[in-house]
């Protein structure tokens, strides 16, 4: 069974990462989802409120199991067996930033590798903190997030 790990801060999960998850789910055998906090990023949501908004999406789907991560990705990955990191790539842009987190991770866990997979095409300007600001703005976010982080977006405003 090949299982992989998406990581990422999923502050709130997009369909660009919906997009990743399921395109993961068509060459891995199991997908762990595991949202961590970016030390860089302000939070909007808690860890536990944004893995609730990833439930709510593939609590049923038995190739999917979403949890927090604390600590170093690749003590997690080592944790549960898995050697293969997922990431997604949206446009060029995203490269520097994956290149170097992919090396250290291989610093760090020689046998664990990253696998890069696109994002559809109609995602790849899409992003958490754009959404966010979006909402902020009161502009109509229907076909970025699933309808239920939308509602949790506007109730998260009030
Ligand atoms: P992080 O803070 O770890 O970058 P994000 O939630 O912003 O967490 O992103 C997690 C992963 O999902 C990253 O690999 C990022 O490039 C990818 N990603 C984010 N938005 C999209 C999108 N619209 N399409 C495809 N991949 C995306």
């Amino acid at each position: 069974m090949t299982k992989a790990i998406y990581a990422g801060s999923f502050d709130p999960i997009t369909n660009g990462h919906v997009d990743i998850i399921n395109r993961a789910k068509g060459i891995f055998d199991f997908v762990y989802v595991a949202v961590s906090h970016n030390l860089n990023k302000t939070a909007f949501f808690t860890i536990d409120e944004r893995i609730s908004l990833i439930n709510g999406i593939f609590k049923d789907d038995p190739k999917v199991e979403c949890n927090g991560l604390e600590g170093l990705l690749v003590d997690y990955a080592q944790k549960k067996g898995v050697s293969i990191l997922i990431r997604g790539l949206r446009a060029v842009s995203d490269f520097d930033v994956e290149f170097q987190m992919s090396l250290t991770n291989r610093e760090l866990a020689p046998k664990i590798d990253t696998v890069f997979l696109m994002t559809d095409s109609k995602y790849s300007y899409l992003s958490s903190s754009l959404v966010k600001e979006l909402v902020h703005l009161k502009a109509d976010i229907e076909d970025f997030v699933p309808s239920h982080v939308k509602d949790a977006l506007k109730e998260k405003l009030k």
